[in-house]
């Protein structure tokens, strides 16, 4: 036996360790795992070129077996194994300078440095779990095992083993505060969150499953004792896409969130080897107005194991709202955030997978327009925040984002332009596209526009005044107004020369009596000889300031723009009936209630009315009407 001292140059490496990111010390059964999975590959590819000459690949997995009574965790492997001068050279050299220089790195970068933690420990993180660690390992090559020993001094001990398979088996004798990691179901979570799509089995226990034998009169169920196997180890994302059908990215949907149960719209496969290495796949949710941050997010892997769920910084942000996995294992890990947004490899990343959603949305657009525009609702969301985020997107986004009318036709913005440009062409030669936000509370409004033969579109989405912002600074001559922002006639402003029924004397006495009665501080009376069938009164809410409120509600727009009183104006058709009856009125008080009553009516088709004035109104009609 030969015993010795690990070379430490930082000072108490293994209180360190044992302290360093508390919150992770769980990834301790990863790192041991993936040295495994690494050590059976290994094995494999000396197998495959002829290296390894009289050995057997045969079906190896990996086992972890938990001894509750004596404090111990095993992981077994049938992988190369090491022979003594190995574990010398690997374990006390490479893997402790490792180690070592990883924690002299980040000792000092605090917890919220994002991704640092994730990766780089290795072998030596089982001391943050572990007093005391052993290795007993046999080389795929001939000769003795070797048995190794630490107690987190740098003290080791390291002599000879009678194991007789080949492989390593670790076993950690667990510390008084990690307890919770000898039991089966803390490690069932933990092989199922990080080692869930390994590619080498991963064997936990056993478990009991229901067999047939027998057939007819003879058929029998038996209990049958079976392998527990944690881990799927081909999942989809490593096949080729020709060799899935539609029904295997479902089920993979149904494998990676087990608690999901709403089907996915669609799904984009990943794969790029050149100039990084990426696979994946992606899938589009249905998604709702509600921006909340979901809980089934994309996952990012590094060949197959499970690194965070995070990732913010690799994948452009409209696209953390989709679902799915990504594997690279060009992102580096232990930086920050914003160094790995510095980062050349994920800056390509990142485009690659913008560039591949857009083409997949055209693709989808192209061969299936009726599908697509059934599934519009679900994923306005992320292409309308893809468009707002990233200019590559918008550019390619013009091929298949949809504006639907209020009359559920959709439209290209180049259809949408087409069909509009002979009647909403303005008297300035500018093309305006009129919309609203809620069919059911703009009604009037949206029939007004229906009437004169206008095209009305129906946005909806939370940041649609921020999209329609954008259009029209990258669009030109074309400006975009809400049905109720103004008369219809003063929205699209033709030439026409109006001609209005009051004399400028009429007009005089009904601004007087106007300004009697409707309260300044609400309104600002507009007079307009519109034409006769247009509603006398009109409440209108000037677009520019109702737009800049509503993007600083959403983040964004003006400076201060949130906190603006709102401001209404009111449209007074003098070509109405109705107001030259008003006008005519003798006597005061008559003519006071037909405008207050008007008024309220106006407020009442804006949703203007409520409360006590409502009251008021309702009492009014009733009185009038007897
Ligand atoms: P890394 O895996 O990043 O190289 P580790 O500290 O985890 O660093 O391991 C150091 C080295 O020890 C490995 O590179 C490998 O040579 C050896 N090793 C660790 N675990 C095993 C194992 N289960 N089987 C064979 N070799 C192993």
């Amino acid at each position: 036996m030969t015993t010795g001292n690990i070379n430490v140059s930082v000072e108490n490496i293994f209180p360190l360790i044992k302290k360093f990111l508390y919150s992770d010390h769980e990834i301790f059964l990863r790192e041991l795992i993936s040295n495994a999975t690494d050590a059976t590959l290994k094995l494999k590819h000396l197998t495959n070129i002829g290296e390894a000459p009289g050995v057997e690949y045969g079906n190896p997995f990996i086992e972890v077996k938990v001894d509750k009574e004596a404090k111990k965790l095993h992981i077994i492997d049938q992988g190369i194994g090491m022979t003594a001068d190995e574990v010398q050279k690997y374990i006390n050299e490479v893997a402790f300078s490792g180690a070592e220089e990883f924690l002299e790195k980040y000792k000092d970068s605090g917890k919220d440095s994002g991704i640092i933690g994730h990766f780089g420990l290795g072998f030596y993180s089982a001391f943050m779990v572990a007093d005391k660690v052993e290795i007993i390992t046999k080389s795929f090559k001939d000769g003795p095992a070797a048995h190794w020993e630490c107690d987190g001094s740098p003290k080791y001990s390291l002599e000879e083993a009678d194991k007789k398979d080949r492989g390593t088996e670790i076993i950690l004798h667990i510390n008084e505060d990690s307890l919770e990691f000898l039991e089966d179901g803390k490690i069932t979570e933990l092989l199922t969150k990080y080692n869930k799509f390994m590619p080498i089995p991963i064997k936990f226990g056993t478990r009991e499953e229901t067999k047939k034998t027998g057939e007819g009169e003879d058929e029998k169920e038996e209990k049958i004792t079976v392998d527990n196997i944690i881990n799927n180890p081909d999942p989809a994302w490593t096949k080729q896409p020709t060799d899935l059908k539609e029904e295997d990215y479902k089920n993979f949907y149904r494998e990676l969130y087990p608690m999901q149960f709403e089907e996915p719209l669609f799904h984009i496969h990943l794969n790029v080897d050149y100039p990084f290495n990426l696979t994946g796949i992606l899938y589009f949710p249905k998604l709702t107005n509600d921006l909340n941050i979901q809980k089934d997010r994309i996952q990012l892997y590094q060949n197959q194991v499970f690194v965070t769920d995070n990732v913010e910084g690799i994948v452009p942000e409209f696209l953390t709202m989709l679902r799915g996995v990504i594997d690279s294992p060009d992102i580096p890990l232990n930086v920050s955030r914003s160094y790995l947004q510095a980062d050349g490899n994920v800056k390509k990343i990142s485009s690659y997978i913008t560039r591949k959603v857009a083409d997949k949305l055209k693709s989808l657009f192209n061969e299936n327009r009726e599908d697509f525009e059934k599934k519009w609702n679900d994923i306005k969301i992320v292409i309308e925040y893809g468009m707002l985020s990233e200019d590559k997107f918008f550019e390619k986004a013009d091929a298949f984002a949809l504006y639907p009318s209020v009359g559920r036709t959709y439209y290209t913005f180049e259809e949408l332009q087409e069909k509009i440009k002979d009647a909403q062409t303005d008297k300035d030669d500018k093309l305006v596209v009129l919309y609203a936000s809620d069919k059911d509370a703009q009604h009037t409004y949206i029939n007004e526009a229906k009437e004169r033969g206008y095209e009305v579109l129906l946005l909806d989405s939370p940041i649609v005044s921020h999209l329609i912002q954008k259009l029209e600074t990258s669009k030109e001559n074309i400006s975009f107004a809400r049905v109720d922002a103004d008369s219809i006639d003063n929205l699209i402003k033709k030439d026409e020369e109006k001609i209005s029924k009051l004399s400028d004397e009429e007009k005089e006495k009904l601004q007087t009596v106007l300004d009697e009665v409707v309260p300044k501080e609400k309104f600002t009376v507009q007079l307009e000889a519109l034409d006769s069938n247009v509603s006398p009164f009109t409440i209108t809410q000037p677009e520019f300031m109702r737009r800049m409120k509503e993007m600083s509600a959403t983040g964004g727009g003006m400076m201060g723009m949130g906190n603006m009183p709102e401001m209404y104006n009111l449209v007074i058709n003098t070509n109405h009936e109705l107001v030259n009856q008003i006008v005519n009125t003798k006597t005061k008080p008559k003519q006071e209630r037909l405008i207050k009553q008007s008024l309220d009516l106006a407020r009442l088709s804006q949703g203007l009315l409520k409360g006590e004035e409502l009251t008021n109104f309702v009492k009014r009609s009733y009185d009038m009407i007897k």
